[in-house]
């Protein structure tokens, strides 16, 4: 099989796919203890008896917790329940010294949300969230690293405790490029608001995948197949394409998709079966017995809500309404908080956000990317950028004068007058200057002069050519095309 969609299955069958997303709160202390998290610690050094599990430890619920996932919730256009409960889910494994999980089943923290996701024709696709629950994470088991791992896996307990939301999507995601869109929305959905890094690297994201495919067209949904351990982009893609063409093999040979829970294998690139329904999991979840019920009330739901930043979307489309950028520049413009923030501040120098657009999105980004580095690290400060537009937009800096300044701003950190200023780089817009240049210019080609007295006004674009040449790019081409006119009859 092959590692890309085939043509031919997408135009008789329809995937269905749905997401299970684990976000890891962004909070300094576990979800219900004191015990710091730090990404790195040396094994087993940041827990204590309620992360360990100990007989008799009691948890005690972080109120930071509740307000990201609140703040998360409501990112997603999700209903708060201002009445929520935890419930243990049962399972055994070596890493969870509990014995449980403490997480929420049947009362969740929020439901009924939606995330709006842009499509590949440029229009946007709303992708329903079921519900976002919150719950605590489990240690991890450490397969190799060690001398000795060959014969042991050792148990790390620092994650045990670690704040995690679950966002549960709608079925609503009908190809492995509208997930891919689906998790990198909710990535940066998360990033924006402050709920969470989402560094996958570091397991702060991770994802799940209900699919199951139908015949195009077709009402009724068919088996579908979790697919876990997809914990990169990458990977999501993958292994959704590999498990779409692996149930539409078995549907075109006649067989049936079996429901079952399905491992995606990094190495092969393949998805793998772990357990069937009969041997799936029963958690036997029951009432969360050592905490009270969640309540948020009215109050605090505001509270929470006020302190949320505008949200990427919202951005997005206040940012073409309001400075008449296109869709695509919003878009980029939006994909991070710093690039929205930087872009706000150099468009109130310029006045003229359309043209700081260009310019942020285009020169500074490519130097960005060359250097490296981050826009928040940009020694070009975003007023220095609204200064360029507005000194080009006065007629003082010519477009293409611009270019070869930015990358000296870059590299000192300088403002373009200032630049301009010591190595006298003003454009030239001063009608006496101008006219020398442009007499040594007609002087110099008679044979175009002629030409052009002749008729031939096409040559006009040959002799602006020589006097900005002349000038070292530094003329206003409006001026030039004006005293040129006059000069010519
Ligand atoms: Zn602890």
């Amino acid at each position: 099989m092959s590692a890309v969609l085939a043509e031919n299955i997408l135009t008789k069958y329809e995937p269905v796919i749905g997401l299970e997303v684990h976000v890891q709160l962004g909070t300094k202390t576990k979800i219900f203890c004191g015990c710091p998290i730090e990404f790195g610690a040396p094994p087993n050094t940041n827990v204590c008896p309620v992360c360990l599990g100990l007989p008799g430890a009691l948890p005690v619920l972080s109120r930071q917790a509740v307000e990201l996932a609140i703040s998360a919730a409501l990112a997603l256009h999700c209903t708060v329940n201002p009445f929520s409960r935890f419930a243990r889910k049962n399972y055994f494994y070596p890493d969870l010294p509990k014995g449980y999980q403490i997480s929420q089943y049947d009362q969740p923290l929020a439901e009924h949300g939606y995330l709006d996701i842009p499509t590949a024709a440029g229009e946007k696709k709303r992708i329903g969230v079921t519900r976002v629950h919150m719950e605590d994470d489990a240690g991890k088991s450490l397969h190799d690293g060690f001398k000795d791992s060959d014969q042991y896996t050792y148990v790390d307990l620092n994650r045990s405790g670690t704040p995690l939301i679950e966002i549960v999507s709608e079925p609503d995601m009908r190809s492995p490029d509208e997930a891919y869109a689906y998790l990198t929305d909710i990535k940066q959905v998360m990033q924006f608001i402050g709920v969470s890094d989402c560094d996958m690297e570091k397991g702060q994201l991770r994802c799940d995948a209900n699919v199951s495919v139908r015949l195009k067209g077709a009402e009724k949904f068919g088996t579908k197949a979790e697919v876990k351990n997809l914990n990169s982009f990458r990977f999501l893609k993958m292994a959704l394409e590999y498990e779409i063409e692996r149930q539409v093999e078995i549907v075109e040979g006649g067989g049936r998709v079996e429901q079952e829970t399905r491992l995606y294998n990094v190495e092969t690139g393949r998805t793998v079966g772990m357990r069937s329904k009969e041997h799936a999991h029963d958690y036997r979840y029951f009432a969360e017995p050592d905490l009270v019920p969640l309540r948020v009330s009215e109050h605090w739901l505001h509270e929470v809500k006020s302190r949320l930043p505008e949200l990427p979307g919202d951005r997005r489309d206040r940012f073409v309404n309001e400075y008449g950028l296109r869709e695509y520049d919003a878009q980029v413009l939006t994909l991070t908080r710093e690039t929205g923030d930087y872009f706000e501040a150099a468009a109130k120098v310029s006045g003229d956000g359309r043209s700081t657009a260009n310019w942020v999105t285009g020169d500074l980004m490519g130097l960005l990317k060359a250097a490296g580095r981050e826009i928040s690290e940009s020694p070009v400060k975003p007023e220095h950028i609204g200064e360029l537009v507005r000194l080009i937009n006065k007629g003082e800096l010519s477009g293409k004068l611009a270019k070869e300044i930015l990358p000296r701003m870059f590299e000192t950190g300088e403002r373009a007058s200032a630049i301009m200023e010591r190595e006298g780089l003003k454009q030239i817009s001063d009608t006496g200057a101008l006219e020398k240049i442009v007499d040594d210019v007609l002087g110099a080609n008679p044979k175009q002069v002629e030409q052009y007295k002749g008729g031939k006004t096409a040559v006009m674009g040959f002799l602006v050519g020589q006097v900005m040449k002349a000038s070292r790019g530094q003329a206003n081409p409006a001026a030039v095309n004006e005293v040129l006119k006059r000069k010519l009859g």
